[in-house]
């Protein structure tokens, strides 16, 4: 295996590239996956490691962070106005708990956040997109702070997995992640490449009460989805909400669109039978027949009020796409879960791009992330979501929790 220089300053082992979540910190994909070296035990003792040291991640690229007392001090010392707005409002959608968890760790240099142009993600430090993290109430897609404590979701999901050191080389939790654990990785993973694809995240590597791993539940949660039509449910269940929250609003919005559909296809059909396609004619006689056809549609319109019906059904094509697309926000976890595990871009309407479901493990990493941000906000959405998740996934739902409930038990007793 080869070596390379860790952030701890250490040769450590690593993946390479191309291998998708176990691969280093030069993996291909950053959205959500671990960007660590690893270390892996192989199961049979051979090639024994001992364990993995606690790696201490500090700030590590181009600008040095300037560490302080409290979120909003490090916020205004290393970051433009602009983008600090945004994410001292998005670390004001999280609860006293989250907001102190996640302040301790950026005001101590232990994840950084970086600003970007491009997407928001999570690869060692957590990088930024400003424009997702100060999304104004009611835009599409993203509550906010939804993307702050989701990346930081992902962050949780690897740092705690491996323990956690302060900024002076301190160990201030240990890892969570066990020998049983590992143990248990290598027994359920025949293949001991199937066990290092996994990356050493609590998501994927932590055991939990019912005898599987967060991920394996996910896995056989949405196996059982699948054979009890449990998907083809929820999108239906997503399409109805969406339609009647439209007819709310706007009682008449998709009769009017039918009745302009029927009208339009009436008249064309009517002037079919008037003026009926002519072939093996001179080029001025077709020309011309096509002509009257086209007259008489327009006659048609004109009498039938179907130009009236026509604009009248479209007048409100932007509120009704902002009502759907709210629906959608609510259903966009489930969305992503059954994108991922079913190798569907988007999945029904709202998730990651095709090619991310390939990272081994991308759906337990998704659902911590999302779990992450969804306990940390107390708005209604988080609340809508953490319902849909109790209906649909109550097995993953509940060993999420369980996981979460170790995860904070691990940081009440953190020596800060
Ligand atoms: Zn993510």
């Amino acid at each position: 295996m080869p070596t390379k220089r860790n952030r701890a300053g250490n040769q450590q082992n690593y993946i390479e590239a191309g291998h998708g979540d176990a691969s280093g910190e030069y993996g291909d994909n950053a959205t959500g996956s671990n960007k660590h070296f690893t270390v892996f035990k192989k199961p049979d003792g051979e090639e024994k490691t001992t364990n993995e040291p606690n790696i201490a991640v500090t700030p590590n690229n181009d600008k040095t962070v300037e560490t302080t007392k409290n979120f909003e001090e490090y916020v205004d010392k290393n970051f433009k106005e602009e983008f600090g707005q945004g994410l001292k409002a998005s670390f004001n959608a999280g609860n006293d708990y989250q907001k102190d968890k996640l302040g301790y760790f950026t005001s101590n240099g232990i994840i950084k956040i970086n600003e970007t142009k491009g997407n928001s993600y999570y690869d060692g430090s957590v990088t930024l997109n400003q424009r997702q993290i100060s999304q104004k109430k009611g835009s599409f897609s993203k509550e906010v702070g939804d993307t702050l404590y989701h990346e930081f979701g992902h962050a949780y999901d690897e740092f705690f997995a491996k323990g956690i050191v302060d900024k002076d080389g301190k160990t201030i939790v240990e890892k969570m992640i066990t020998e049983e654990d590992n143990e248990k990785l290598h027994q359920n993973n025949k293949s001991f490449v199937d066990a290092l694809m996994l990356s050493g995240n609590l998501s994927t590597n932590k055991y939990l009460s019912n005898g599987k791993t967060l991920y394996e539940t996910l896995k056989d949660e949405c196996h059982k989805m699948v054979r009890g039509k449990v998907w083809d449910t929820i999108i239906k269940e997503y399409k109805e909400t969406a339609k009647q929250e439209v007819l709310k609003k706007f009682p008449d919005y998709y009769s009017n669109k039918e009745k302009a559909s029927k009208l339009r296809a009436d008249i064309e059909q009517e002037a079919r039978d008037k003026f009926p396609y002519k072939w093996n004619v001179s080029a001025s006689e077709f020309n011309a027949n096509e002509k009257a056809k086209r007259d008489y549609i327009e006659k048609r319109y004109e009498e039938t009020g179907f130009n009236q019906l026509w604009q009248k059904s479209r007048e409100n094509d932007f509120d009704v796409s902002r009502i759907e697309n709210e629906t959608l926000k609510k259903y966009s976890n489930l969305s992503d879960m059954y994108g991922i595990y079913k190798k569907i871009p988007y999945g029904f309407g709202s998730g990651h791009a095709g090619s991310y479901g390939k990272n081994k493990g991308a759906l337990a990493h998704e659902f911590f992330a999302e779990f992450n941000s969804t306990t940390a906000r107390n708005d209604d959405f988080a609340k809508a979501q953490m319902e849909l998740y109790e209906k649909y996934m109550p097995e993953s739902t509940k060993m999420a929790k369980e996981l979460f409930d170790l995860m904070d038990k691990a940081w009440k007793g953190a020596k800060r």
